[in-house]
Order: C-alpha cells, then sequence, then structure tokens
C-alpha cells in the first residue's frame, strides 16, 4: 500500500532520517497510530475480560473464529486496494492520482524505496483510514462483551491490526535483512513473505495483490477474481511497465 505524501516540505526526523511530507501530517499520523494502539490495546483487554467471565468453547469459537476472518478480510482489503492503485488511473488523476495512484506505481519502479520509510510514515495513513472503522466500533461494542459480540470485537481487532499493520509487513516482505522474530513470522506465514510478494513485482505486476499476508492470494489468482472484473468493465489498465535499467534502479539499503 502507498506510503508517500507529496508535499512541497521536507522535514528530518529526530533519527536523523528524511521525509518528504509536512510536519502537520506527520502530527496527524503520530496522532493516528497512538489512537489506533490505545483502543485495540483496550478492545483486546475487554476481549480477555469476556474470555474469563465465560470461558468455554462458545466464547473460544467466537474469538479465534472472528479472528481468522478478520485477519483474512484485512488480506482481501490490502488486495482491493492494490488492485484499484495499481490498474486504474494514473498519477496525474485530479485528487488521488499523486496521493494514492503515485505511490503504488512508483514502487514497482523503485520497490527497495520503501526501505528508506521509518515506522510513522510506512504505518501513519493506514492508521488514519483505520479510524474511520476503529471509532464507531466503539459505540457498536459494549463495555461488556458475551456472544456474537466477542466474535464482532475479536473480527475488529484482527482486521484493524492488520491493515494498520499492512505496509509493514510489506516493507519487510522487501528488507534483506530481517529481524528473528520478523524472519519467524514470514516463514511460518503468519505476515506477507519475500517469496510470496516476488509475485507480484514480476511483470505485468498483475497477480498477487494481497499484502497484508498474501493467504489470499492462491484463491484470488485461481478464480481470477480481479482479472474478471476488469474484464466484465472491459478495462484496459495502464501501460505495460517498461522496467528501470540497473543504471537507474537505486540501491536504497
Ligand atoms: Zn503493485
Ligand atoms: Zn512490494
Amino acid at each position: 500500500m502507498g506510503t508517500s505524501n507529496i508535499s512541497d516540505t521536507s522535514v528530518h526526523s529526530n533519527t536523523g532520517r528524511h521525509y518528504d511530507y509536512s510536519p502537520g501530517h506527520r502530527a496527524l499520523e503520530i496522532v493516528a497510530i497512538a489512537l489506533c494502539l490505545a483502543m485495540l490495546g483496550e478492545l483486546s483487554w475487554r476481549l480477555i475480560m469476556a474470555i474469563v467471565a465465560a470461558p468455554g468453547l462458545a466464547s473460544m469459537g467466537w474469538l479465534v473464529g472472528a479472528a481468522l476472518v478478520g485477519y483474512l478480510c484485512a488480506d482481501l482489503a490490502s488486495g482491493i486496494v492494490h488492485w484499484l492503485a495499481d490498474r486504474f488511473g494514473s498519477p496525474e488523476t485530479p485528487i488521488l492520482g499523486q496521493a494514492f495512484v503515485h505511490p503504488f506505481r512508483e514502487h514497482h519502479t523503485f520497490p527497495k524505496k520503501i526501505l528508506e520509510h521509518d515506522f510513522v510514515e510506512v504505518n501513519g495513513n493506514n492508521c488514519v483510514a483505520m479510524l474511520l472503522f476503529l471509532v464507531p466500533m466503539q459505540f457498536v461494542l459494549p463495555a461488556a462483551l458475551s456472544g456474537a459480540y466477542v466474535g464482532l470485537a475479536s473480527f475488529t481487532v484482527t482486521f484493524s491490526l492488520g491493515i494498520f499493520l499492512t505496509n509493514q509487513f510489506h516493507q519487510w516482505a522487501h528488507a534483506s535483512e530481517v529481524g528473528p522474530v520478523v524472519k519467524v513470522l514470514q516463514r511460518s506465514r503468519l505476515v506477507l513473505s519475500p517469496e510470496a510478494h516476488d509475485r507480484h513485482h514480476t511483470l505485468p505486476y498483475e497477480s498477487d495483490y494481497c499484502i497484508t499476508s498474501g493467504w489470499m492470494n492462491p484463491l484470488l489468482e485461481r478464480i481470477n477474481l480481479f482479472g474478471n472484473i476488469e474484464k466484465l468493465l472491459n478495462h484496459k489498465g495502464p501501460e505495460p511497465y517498461v522496467p528501470p535499467t540497473a543504471e537507474e534502479q537505486p540501491s536504497a539499503e
């Protein structure tokens, strides 16, 4: 998912790293990350309390089943958003072109550039979007969870966490080296693995759009969901990519 924010303002973060967007947007991203973490932490606590109050197969069934569905839905959502940005519009499209389409298209040409972004830049925009879901859910879910509400809360946590961290998982999939914990997560396929994501970064960049866990990709490719929708819409998509030469490709590590 795209992480670049277009602005005239360039800022240096505390770590000395450079990012290319306004301090105002940076502040918004930091607040959104903090709010998402607080809400997810509080909701997870409510879930623990619900299981402690009513331990048993029914509660555990709601908890685990809905958690799985939530994580799968996050992966599917990542695929839909990625497909739309890769295949529709152009960087010149008004409003969404520079902010949304451009980062995805640029990522195909310079995949290692994502490694230049710090945690806030990688995850901030997704957290801002997640607040549109998480805030209303605070009003939908009761203080004491039980029955199907355990399922709804569990779905909310894994779906939100999956969307929150999609770009993080995507960034890790491009890193030449990751920590031992991330390596275990990737090898167990709990998060997007570099091998699975490599299939997307292969010309013509028209498969394996899901980038949270990548679990949905085999099914979506089997039924050719996105290809069939494009066929139905008689959609041609952007001009085929011309990969950059070795000289054009920066080694951003
Ligand atoms: Zn792509
Ligand atoms: Zn990628």
